[in-house]
């Protein structure tokens, strides 16, 4: 504690000092007057009849007021005035609505990406050779080279990398792609999955939520809400990784029938993930509900 901290306290007295030898100026009215105030947020003591009148008055004075200040002309809608208010009852100390996720504290933490397969295995491999793994890593680099142009610590991790045992960031992505197998004309678009067993599960719906709206809208590519595999839910990073970490994977497409602008136009692909990424972290507006992501 700092030498101005402890004398706020000894300020407060020295104040209220002058204004107790005021009153004895003033008529027992008046003095009634200024006691009374502070009864309006304390109902819990006992109050004269006279007081909670003039509480009343005051209340309604104060309401009067509000509804003048938040009239329809004014900028404020009347839901934002019922969500200052429950911000305020929540936390009366602070006039901000209550809804930051991620924190001033955790932005100083790195932001983990998984290259699928890197290092491991080839993932998914087409006729012709081309590798999930090579198409995965190509877009994991671009991603971390986005993310460390808007001033973050990036961490590109192999499919079991050491560091993933407890690890702590910001955020978690592990970026996969799907089967080249021409399995059927509707192979086509991408996945985003959170853990099941999310510690947080307010944020991991966040997360998929940003990722799933800002990746669709940088590639065009359609989003398989409800087609998330067990492989992607109990996908094994997410049992390795810090509980605070807040984790998806996302299979960016198919190898078959999305494989052009996957392997032609993968700075669309990391945009899309860099992007929802970044909505996460800041905060930022989704046009995305719940209810499109319900696996
Ligand atoms: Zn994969």
């Amino acid at each position: 504690m700092s030498d101005s901290d402890d004398l706020t306290p000894l300020d407060h007295t020295s104040n209220t000092t002058p204004e107790m030898n005021n009153f004895e100026s003033l008529s027992p009215e008046e003095v009634n007057k200024a006691t009374a105030a502070p009864k309006v947020e304390e109902p819990a003591k006992p109050f004269s009849m006279w007081g909670g009148i003039q509480s009343i008055v005051v209340a309604a004075f104060l309401l009067a007021s509000l509804f003048t200040l938040f009239s329809p002309t004014n900028l404020f809608s009347g839901e934002m005035l019922e969500r200052a208010i429950q911000a305020w009852r929540s936390n009366p100390d602070s006039g901000s609505v209550p809804d930051v996720l991620v924190t001033a504290e955790a932005n100083t933490l790195p932001i983990g990406i998984v290259a699928g397969h890197w290092k491991n295995d080839s993932g998914a491999v087409c006729p012709d050779g081309l590798t999930e793994a090579e198409v995965n890593l190509k877009i994991a680099t671009l991603v971390q080279q986005n993310l460390i142009n808007e001033g973050y610590k990036v961490d590109l991790l192999e499919e079991f990398d050491e560091r993933l045992s407890l690890y702590k960031g910001i955020a978690l992505v592990s970026i996969h792609a799907d089967t080249c197998e021409p399995i059927h004309d509707e192979a086509s678009g991408f996945k985003v999955a959170a853990a099941v067993h999310s510690v947080n599960p307010e944020k991991a719906s966040r997360l998929t939520l940003c990722m799933a709206d800002r990746f669709q809208s940088a590639t065009g590519l359609t989003y398989m809400p409800n087609s998330s595999s067990n492989d992607m839910t109990y996908y094994h990073a997410f049992d390795e990784i810090h509980s605070e970490t807040t984790a998806v994977i996302i299979e960016t497409g198919f190898l078959n029938l999305d494989r052009q602008i996957l392997t032609e136009k993968p700075e669309l692909i990391a945009e899309g993930i860099s992007n929802g990424l970044l909505c996460f972290i800041r905060n930022e507006k989704v046009s995305l509900t719940e209810e499109t992501q319900t696996p």
